[in-house]
Formats: structure tokens, sequence, C-alpha cells
């Protein structure tokens, strides 16, 4: 183990920061408290509480992951504890919380060490990330013995934390509107500049220490990188073709394909692919990958645009992709049996960063570099619509149906590219009712065949602070095998089981369709949905992005 420098920030002190936060529920006590212990640290370990604070040793955009299952993590804690793999499983149920579990077994632990040396947060953050990087032959038990190591030294609180940070379940409720707030408090600069620096860099690490550093101004520098992904921008619902495209003057409409969102980054020799929750799905589509170099020059770019899976020509249902974008095995055979296209929509990178261009550019821009190749790698369908010629998108929009794609896309020709936002810039209209996205939050065990099921599902949106709010119990809507899927996914996730009740860590998003949205007090959300239908599970999306209390109102009025 590493020796402890004489000023390196103990890991105590960061366990007494995780305690401080969950004492308290008010969101702005909690950005006091991490503002206050930011600006303590020097300009190295800032970065790396940033991340432990949320919970994570890797950026969200990261490939790397800790890759410890909880069986894992009990055989050290009990090994460390000195009992067995039994009591550290009942200790959890009862506790119904890993963290809590290994902080009261340390507490009554019966082979105490006389003798450690104090952990300190590089030693913790090191030693996790060192797990991510053990593959091959023995991984496990090499990892096993870095997890001993560590908690070797540890004391009961430290057990708990370090516990759940290798789970992933930190549960202090700092999201990343509490740490962004908390560096913009912490070094006195707007909590606009630091958003602003986050979007386009994803990469809080960063942030903090540039605000640190430079201040606003440091700030103000950073910018789009390709290899870094940025949020997408999102679209809001256009009510009528005519009246958005009478708002933004003229148009440019696009067809609106239905399939998965990628930002596509060329970075020296490398070809990195993200979906919409900036994860690295590269390997998984080696074709795209090929028709990417193929079409788009060899310097630096990124790129925006749809996947879609076609039969005949025919864009079929999106579910199919997912058969795709999570693969690890058999990529070759999958390629030829679920072969995708790929239409390019926008640019944000090349030679420069471009997203204070405006629209109309960028899409001349990408039109430029790219070689089309029929049926795989396209540029969106376009029209240019004026107030003379709106019979134009609304043809766009017939035809994109017949097509069996979703509608159209209104873009405002002269925006530039606003990453994370879902404003009026751009909208989109489609044939379908609009669905909601929605995160599982919880479920109820089916009863007498179904009794192994998870039969129905609590659902929930987000609120403008990130706190969860429930709105509805989803049951219908899918086949079985699909259901099926979806109970044993959750059920990796439950965290807490009361009779056929359970609670879930956040992680799964359902497409949801309804009739109505009503207010209920029932529902924390104080809405709830009529008719909830379950239309997918959208393994591109994570909880944040979801759909909002305020969109649900919105809605609702409208
Ligand atoms: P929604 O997911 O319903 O908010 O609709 C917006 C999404 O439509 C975007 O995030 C893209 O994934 C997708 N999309 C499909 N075609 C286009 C297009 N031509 N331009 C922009 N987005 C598109």
């Amino acid at each position: 183990m590493v020796l402890i420098m004489n000023n390196e920030m103990t890991y105590k002190k960061l366990v007494d920061v995780y305690e401080a936060l969950d004492a308290t529920t008010k969101r702005l006590e909690k950005t006091s408290i991490l503002a206050e212990f930011l600006e303590s640290l020097d300009v190295e370990t800032l970065p790396i509480v940033t991340l432990l604070a949320l919970g994570r040793v890797f950026p969200t955009w990261s490939e790397e992951e800790l890759g410890i299952g909880a069986k894992l993590l009990m055989k050290a804690i009990a090994t460390i504890v000195g009992v067995n793999i039994e009591d550290v499983e009942d200790e959890m149920r009862d506790a119904g919380d890993v963290g809590l579990a290994a902080e009261e077994l340390f507490r009554n632990r019966r082979q105490q060490t006389f003798f450690s040396k104090p952990l300190t947060v590089n030693m913790v953050y090191n030693n996790l990330r060192k797990i991510a990087g053990i593959s091959g032959s023995r991984a496990q038990s090499r990892k096993m013995e870095i997890l001993k190591e560590l908690f070797s030294s540890a004391s009961p609180l430290e057990a708990k934390y370090i516990a759940r940070t290798v789970l992933e379940e930190l549960r202090v409720g700092v999201g990343d509107g509490t740490i962004k707030d908390a560096v913009a408090e912490a070094f006195n600069v707007q909590k606009e500049v630091v958003e602003r620096a986050h979007m386009l860099t994803n990469d809080i690490g960063l942030v903090a220490k540039v605000a640190m550093r430079e201040g606003e101004a440091g700030l103000g520098k950073l910018t789009l990188e390709p290899g870094k992904p940025v949020k997408p921008m999102l679209a809001q619902l256009s009510e009528d073709i005519k009246t958005s495209i009478m708002d933004m003057g003229w148009a440019i409409c696009e067809t609106k394909y239905d399939g998965i969102r990628v930002q596509i980054h060329k970075k020296g020799d490398e070809i990195l692919i993200f979906t919409r929750r900036l994860e690295n799905i590269g390997l998984a589509v080696p074709d795209i990958r090929e028709y990417i170099e193929q079409s788009l020059p060899s310097q630096d770019f990124v790129v925006e645009g749809e996947i879609i899976v076609t039969e005949e020509g025919k864009p079929i249902s999106f579910q199919y992709i997912l058969q795709r974008i999570r693969r690890k095995y058999e990529i070759e055979r999958m390629r030829e049996e679920v072969p995708l296209t790929l239409y390019l929509f926008d640019v944000l990178y090349y030679d420069k960063p471009l997203i204070d261009t405006p629209f109309e550019r960028r899409r001349k821009i990408l039109e430029s570099i790219v070689k089309i190749k029929k049926d795989k790698l396209e540029l969106s369908t376009k029209v240019k619509v004026t107030s003379e010629n709106i019979e134009e998108a609304e043809k766009l929009f017939n035809m994109s149906i017949e097509k069996g794609h979703e509608g159209i896309m209104i873009k405002d020709p002269y925006a530039p590219y606003i990453p994370g936002i879902r404003g009026k810039k751009m909208l989109k209209y489609k044939a379908e009712p609009e669905t909601l996205d929605l995160v599982v939050v919880g479920g109820t065990y089916g009863k007498g065949k179904r009794a192994h099921f998870i039969g129905s599902y609590l659902v929930a949106v987000k609120d403008e602070d990130d706190n969860l709010k429930t709105i509805a119990h989803v049951a219908t809507g899918l086949d079985d095998k699909t259901l099926f899927e979806l109970s044993a996914k959750v059920q990796k996730l439950v965290i807490k089981r009361v009779g056929r009740q359970v609670e879930a860590k956040p992680k799964i998003v359902l497409e949801v369709a309804y009739s109505e949205i009503v207010k209920s007090p029932e529902y924390e959300s104080g809405y709830s949905l009529r008719f909830p239908v379950l239309k997918g599970i959208r393994e591109d999306k994570s909880v944040d992005d979801i759909d909002t209390v305020d969109r649900i109102e919105s809605m609702f009025k409208s």
C-alpha cells in the first residue's frame, strides 16, 4: 500500500463530509457543506473528490467500470471482519443497505486490527481505479485482494462508504446539480458559467479545477473537444407545423427517425460512438465505425445522427436496435442479422468547435464532408420551409410517415447547438401520441404462478432538484419475454423488500404511453397517468434523461 504523504487528505475527512451531507435533506445546506469542503482541497485532490462525492470513480461517459458485484463485496467484508458470508447477507437484509451492513459488521468485528495506516482519499480512489483495470485470468481474486486491502485499514464508517461506493449507491443525496452549485459557491463563480462549462466537457473534476485556478475567465475558455461527449440538444413538441415554422420565421424541416441518437467523435485514429447516456458503444457497432471511416474525412470531428434498423428498406421497431448496442459477443453475426443505417443530421466540431455556429451553416458543413453510402450512411432528408411553401413541410411529414418514420423535426436555422437543453430551437412533430420516459423506482411481485415476477412497476419523474417523484404504476404493454427480462433487471436493483412490494435503484428507464394526465394526491408528483402502457425499455436513456414534473405540469395544462 502507498505510504501516506504528509499533507494527503485522509479518507476520514471525506467520510465526515458524507455523514454531514447525509444528515440534512436540504439542498442548500448540502451545497454549502460541499462548497466549504471543496474550497479546502488542493488542486490535485479536488477533481477526485468531485467524483467521489457523486459516488463515482469514473466520469459517466467513461467506458471503465468497477465490475464488482454484491457477492464479491460481501465476501471481502466477511473475510476482513471474520464472519461467514451468510452473516453478511443476513446483516444486509436486516439493514436494507450494504453500507449500513458493513458499518455494523465492522463495529462488531472480531479481528480488530491493532496497527493500521489511516486511509487517504487517494488510496481509496487509486485502488478502486486499479480494480477497474483488472481483467483476464484470476480477475476476481485480484479484485478481491485490493478490496480486502482497503477494508483492512477501514474504520466502521469508512467501510460503510467504501462499500457503497463500490456498488455505486452512495446515498448522500448529491447529484450533478448540487455538485455544480457547490463548485460555483466554493470558487465564487456564476452558476451559469459552471453549467455551460460542464455541459461542454461533462467532466466535473476538470470544471472544478479550472474554477479553482482560473475562475470564470478559465471556465469561459473550456469548450467541446473531440473525445469528450456533450449532452445532446433536445427537442420540444410542436403542436402545429405551420405555427412552429411561422414562429421561427423559416425553418429547416427533417425526417424524424426512430432509433437511437448517437454522437460520433473522431479523435486521432479513434472513433468513439456515444449514446445519449454518453456511453461509448463503438465496439458493438463495427459496421457504423466502418461507414464513418469510409464516408467522413480523416481529421478530427464530432457529428450527430440517429441509428435505425431497416428490413428491406423499411425501418423496423426501435426495440431491435437494443440487441445491437449492448452486445459484447457474436457481434459479427448480429451485424448480418440486424443491419443498421445511420442518418447524420448535425456537426458539432470540424477543424474547430461549431456549437456557436448557426444550424444552417452547420448543416452545410455536414453536407460538404459526408460521402453518402446508400442504406448505410445517409444524411437526414431535409427541406427548407418558409411561410410561402408550408405545404413542403406537410409533404415531408406525410412522406416520412409513409416510409415508416416517426414524423418530422422543425429546426431554427439560426440556432446554435445548445447541449442538454430541451428548447424551442428544435421541435418535433410526431404522428403517434407523445410518450413519457420514466424511471423504475419500485414494483410489486405478482401472486400465485407469477409470484416470482415483478408484474407492476412504480415509475417516477424528476423535479428541478433531480429528486424522483412517483407518477404511476405500469403493468401492461409488453410481451411476456420482455416483461420477464424487465423483471429480472429490476430484481437485480432491489434495495428493499416489504411483502410483495420492492424498492429499486433508479436505473431503468421505461417509455410509457397513456391516455391522459390527471391530478392525483396518490403519487408524489401530484399527477398520475390514466391507462399507462409500457412501450419499451429505453436502454439508451439514463435517469438523467427522464421527464420532469415541470413538463408533466405543462402537458397537463395544455
Ligand atoms: P424525442 O426523443 O421524442 O425527444 O425526439 C428527439 C429525438 O429524435 C432526438 O434526440 C433524436 O434522437 C431523434 N431524431 C430523429 N431524427 C432526427 C433528426 N433528423 N434531427 C434531430 N433529431 C432526430
